[in-house]
């Protein structure tokens, strides 16, 4: 039960008191001296009530004395006994209430933190110790617990705090990296891991973002009535404008129940390779140099460099199976993948090969292959990155791959109608303050769902 609940309980009692108080209207009209007793005037009805309340008063505080209430921190490493005890909660309560509560929770799963109200009957004379009638927390933003002494014991019950859907807009102009310019206009960690993971297919985190570039980001948050975020919802839209070109990905779920990101022309996001085999979000150095226009990658140095600390994981670009994973003279530790009969990528310098990496074994693109160091000749971690056409490496930043999926016919008709709808949304949204999931608790309590 909540604060207000027991409050409203306790002034519930308190006006059944006063209605069995004035139930017989006739007889306390009758006790108050007046001259005109049939046509009591305003004074004379006010000076009854006033009487009734008068005579009512003690007995209602006899009945439902307002509730001591303590408030308790959860420490770390405490337990809900040890809480109790301290408290002056007698052992045989303290326990009963335990044991009443692990109908509804796991007294084990209380974090440190977690503020907990015990509520007290207040002693009447001197003889008499507080009782205890029960407490109540909200071990997350959705859910209080609650454990009262009835008449037959200790019983606990819980509440489920209802949660509304927020739809959230947050943008900004990138100054040191896509992850913390992000960061600071209020995305949400998982978002932005999100957006990066979805635009890998089109974008080199380390060579296509430079400073200025602008993003723009839509997605759900479950509120409670507090404003709490309890948790994050999907990203439904993202923006990303690298100089004069913008990337727009729409999320959408298609008929047979499969969410996934798409461009504005109704193409899977995903391509048969990522662009960034690496968490975009991990890389050192914020910005690349921009490959130079006409002559594209510098000659001599067959593939792109990704700068990230040493064992930052690398991802497989696309599905395929291994075709080498050994040491390879001046690329250090190396791995080779082979996507098809035309395509194949390598990546060069790490610090360990993935664990099961081995020629002949498939892996899924976005799979961990291996981590970034500085082996074989490399001045700093880094991940050297080749794609292989027919076993000769090509410029990856020039490959042009086949796109993905593309939506037809009817279900395109539906994603137009939808991406209309995201657009006019985004557009209408105020910018949002920084979301922040209430606490560490919360998002584990979220994630266990
Ligand atoms: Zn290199």
């Amino acid at each position: 039960m909540t604060r207000g609940g027991l409050y409203a309980r306790s002034f519930a009692l308190c006006a059944a008191v006063l209605l069995t108080g004035m139930v017989p209207g006739s007889t306390v009209s009758s006790r108050v001296p007046g001259p005109d007793v049939k046509t009591p005037d305003i004074e004379q009805q006010n000076s009854a009530r006033a009487y009734v309340l008068s005579y009512a008063t003690p007995d209602v505080h006899a009945l439902a004395p307002e509730p001591v209430r303590v408030a308790v921190t959860v420490g770390k490493g405490d337990t809900l006994m040890a809480l109790l005890a301290k408290a002056q909660v007698p052992r045989a309560e303290a326990h009963e209430a335990v044991q009443a509560l692990r109908d509804v929770f796991n007294p084990k799963d209380l974090t440190a933190g977690t503020n907990i109200e015990l509520s007290f009957q207040p002693k009447r004379n001197d003889d008499e110790d507080m009782s205890f009638l029960g407490l109540n927390f909200e071990p997350n933003v959705e859910r209080l617990v609650s454990v009262v002494k009835t008449w037959t014991g200790f019983e606990a019950g819980q509440v489920q705090k209802p949660l509304s859907r927020q739809t959230v807009k947050a943008a900004g102009t990138i100054h040191s990296s896509l992850y913390q310019d992000a960061v600071k206009a209020g995305v949400p960690a998982g978002v932005i891991v999100e957006m990066i993971r979805a635009l890998s297919y089109d974008v080199d985190f380390q060579r296509d973002i430079q400073p200025n570039d602008k993003f723009a980001v839509m997605f759900d948050r479950m509120v409670n009535d507090d404003g709490k975020t309890a948790r994050i919802g999907d990203m439904s839209y993202a923006e990303l404008t690298l100089g004069s070109t913008t990337h727009r990905i729409y999320r959408f779920v298609t008929p047979d129940g499969i969410a996934d990101y798409y461009n504005g022309k109704g193409e899977s996001v995903r391509k048969a390779l990522l662009k960034t085999p690496i968490d975009g979000a991990r890389l050192t150095s914020g910005f690349g140099k921009r490959m130079h226009p006409i002559l594209g990658y510098t000659v001599g140095h067959k593939g792109v460099d990704f700068g990230a600390v040493t064992g930052t994981p690398i991802m497989a670009a696309g599905s395929g199976v291994v075709a080498e994973a050994d040491w390879k003279g001046a690329y250090g530790r190396y791995v080779k993948i082979r996507h098809n009969g035309t395509f194949s990528t390598a990546y060069a310098h790490l610090s360990q090969i993935g664990r099961g990496i081995q020629p002949g074994a498939r892996v899924q693109q976005g799979q961990i292959i291996g981590y970034v160091g500085a082996t074989g000749r490399a001045t700093g971690p880094h991940l050297h990155y080749e794609v292989l056409v027919d076993n000769k490496q090509v410029n990856p930043l020039g490959v042009k791959l086949p796109t993905g999926t593309k939506l037809q016919g009817k279900v395109l008709t539906a994603f137009q109608i939808e991406t209309g709808k995201l657009e006019t949304r985004m557009a209408g949204l105020p910018l949002a303050n920084a979301t922040k999931v209430a606490d560490a608790s919360d998002a584990k309590a979220a994630k266990a769902k």
